[in-house]
């Protein structure tokens, strides 16, 4: 089933259709509610119209066929078409396996020929990490009868994936021409091992990144693919998350003896480093909320508080905090209003 967009009349109509619907929000409001990633800088729009649109594609071999193409380290801009979150290939003897399908028709288009050519097979089969749309709008490169995932996750982009869509077109422009969604037809039910051309992976279906996360653990190179329920070296995103559950699905993360950790942004290692980063940005980031709400701080104040060391080394530490604070402020003051029989005042 697919939802469709106009990508010819999206030019003329997206930023009018963009501006109505979001224009009691400020800019920063604006990047906070329209997705996992967006950048705050959206203006000016149509710069660059001639830059060479197309993705330069970089595998990296991390263990005997499993290649790893690194996104960039930023909040999704025009510059970088999208392409921010990592993206896993994986050979079997049934054909290539793809792990998360990047921003948009043309990225798909392009990871799907290098599937191909990496393992000289076709492709037999695509997992989707979550419903953001840097992981899961490429579907379109790929044949929706191969692509599976946990049903939220198919609910959430179909729920979610024309706002994603109107934010992306917004701001990423030319890349997302033609880009429309593909939903997974594979529903992953629960969490098991798949053996796909004798390559065993367990499947982990989870959540607290989003309402539905799949992380998958490569039994035969010992790959831990994490999804955004890990980052690494970069600021956790927070749009859509539940910290507590997030916490519960990272100790059972913390739990695979992994060889390799892939997380879905920043480098991979061998280590569980991103697990044991991410778990700790969540501490101390819904500490220091929570302590800044309690002491009377402003929405305002409360995203300008100075933060440790250990959090500002994260790229787009600033950024992603302040982005939380407005996810969750909302949250604790909605906790505090008076209550008049059981009900909140509102
Ligand atoms: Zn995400």
């Amino acid at each position: 089933m697919e939802t469709k967009l106009d990508p010819v009349n999206f030019t003329k109509s997206s930023k009018s259709l963009v501006i109505n619907m979001f224009s009691q929000l400020t800019r920063r409001q604006l990047a906070v509610a329209l997705s996992s990633t967006i950048a705050a800088p959206l203006l000016p729009a149509f710069v660059a119209e001639a830059a060479p649109l197309s993705y330069t594609l970089k595998p990296q071999e991390i263990a005997d066929g499993v290649w790893v193409i690194e996104g960039a380290q930023e909040a999704i801009t025009f510059e970088n078409g999208g392409a921010i979150a990592n993206i896993v290939i994986m050979d079997s003897t049934d054909g290539a396996i793809v792990i998360d399908t990047g921003p948009s028709r043309r990225f798909g288009e392009a990871l799907a020929a290098l599937a191909q050519s990496l393992t000289s097979k076709p492709i037999t089969r695509v997992y989707i990490t979550h419903f953001h749309p840097d992981h899961a709008f490429g579907n379109q490169g790929f044949d929706a009868k191969i692509i599976a995932a946990p049903e939220g996750v198919i609910t959430g982009l179909k729920e979610m994936g024309n706002t994603f869509s109107d934010a992306m077109y917004y701001i990423a422009r030319d890349w997302m021409r033609g880009t429309e969604i593909v939903l997974p037809t594979i529903s992953i039910a629960k969490s098991g091992v798949e053996d796909i051309g004798g390559r065993r992976l367990r499947l982990l279906p989870l959540s607290g990144h989003t309402t539905s996360d799949l992380a998958i653990f490569d039994e035969t190179s010992g790959t831990l693919v994490t999804g955004d329920l890990a980052f690494l070296d970069r600021a956790p995103t927070t749009p859509h998350a539940d910290f507590g559950i997030w916490r519960q699905s990272l100790s059972k993360l913390n739990d695979v003896s992994a060889r390799t950790t892939v997380p879905g942004h920043g480098p991979v290692e061998a280590s569980q480093r991103a697990v044991s980063q991410t778990k700790n940005w969540l501490d101390d980031v819904e500490r220091i909320i929570s302590e800044n709400f309690e002491q009377g701080l402003d929405i305002t104040e409360a995203m300008n508080t100075p933060l440790p060391e250990n959090l500002t080394r994260l790229t787009l530490a600033r950024y992603e905090f302040s982005r939380t604070v407005m996810h969750l402020y909302p949250k604790l003051e909605a906790s505090r209003l008076p209550r008049v029989g059981g009900r909140a005042v509102d």
